[in-house]
């Protein structure tokens, strides 16, 4: 059983279910679709018909992470929805439900929980030439290896001030502007949040270890 009443509440669901008149636009204007054997009219085709099954199917599969959150469907579609904003929320109840575990790339969610949460966690950025090592990003190739291994240099040669006090991209975050971000990250449950997405992956992993 699924709380349907609450994630019908959602005002990222709420908002986006005005009737759908089918008309494609949607899935025209969406590059996941040229990828992906996926439509964001079939999303919202299922929220409209309130069928608690489908939906549960759909919070367990792979369907709803296939978007790429480009929004191009909300400025497009003549009824008013964005099918991007409800599936980001149907990924919110997927994780929050723990059913996301039931689909790999859902599983994924760990990756970007590891990467891009810790990191603005631990040095206030999604992303920092210190933690795009060799060993996670081989695409990156050599030079990219030689600019990690020697950065202060490398950086300081295109005036970039990585990790030193003052303006400028990759600069330090203050101490203070850390604590800040711990404080919305702890106090808006994102860290509780970050930690249950880590214990279902890792449940799910134990449990399927001899597969
Ligand atoms: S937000 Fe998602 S569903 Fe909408 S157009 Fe972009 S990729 Fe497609
Ligand atoms: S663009 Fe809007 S009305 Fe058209 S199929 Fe997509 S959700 Fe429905």
């Amino acid at each position: 059983m699924i709380p349907i009443e609450e994630i019908y509440s959602d005002p990222r669901i709420k908002e986006n279910l005005n009737a759908c008149i089918n008309c494609g636009v949607c899935t025209a204007i969406c590059p996941a679709s040229d990828y992906y054997d996926y439509e964001p009219r079939y999303v919202i085709k299922i929220l409209l018909s309130k069928d608690e099954n489908e939906l549960e199917q759909l919070l367990s599969s792979d369907y709803i992470w296939y978007c790429g959150q480009c929004m191009s469907c909300k400025a497009r579609c003549p009824r008013e929805n964005a099918p991007g904003v409800a599936i980001s929320a149907l990924r919110y109840w997927s994780q929050k439900l723990g059913l996301f575990v039931k689909s790999k790339m859902g599983r994924n969610q760990i990756i970007i929980k590891q990467t891009i949460g810790q990191n603005i966690y631990d040095l206030g950025y999604c992303v920092h030439p210190s933690k795009v090592t060799r060993e996670a990003h081989p695409e990156q190739g050599p030079v990219w290896e030689w600019i990690f291994n020697n950065r202060e240099k490398a950086y300081s040669l295109v005036n970039v001030n990585i990790d030193r006090e003052g303006p400028g991209p990759v600069r330090k975050i203050s101490d203070k502007v850390m604590n800040e971000i711990h404080s919305i990250l702890n106090g808006t449950g994102a860290v509780d949040f970050w930690d249950q997405i880590e214990t279902s992956v890792n449940e799910y992993k134990n449990y399927h270890k001899n597969e």
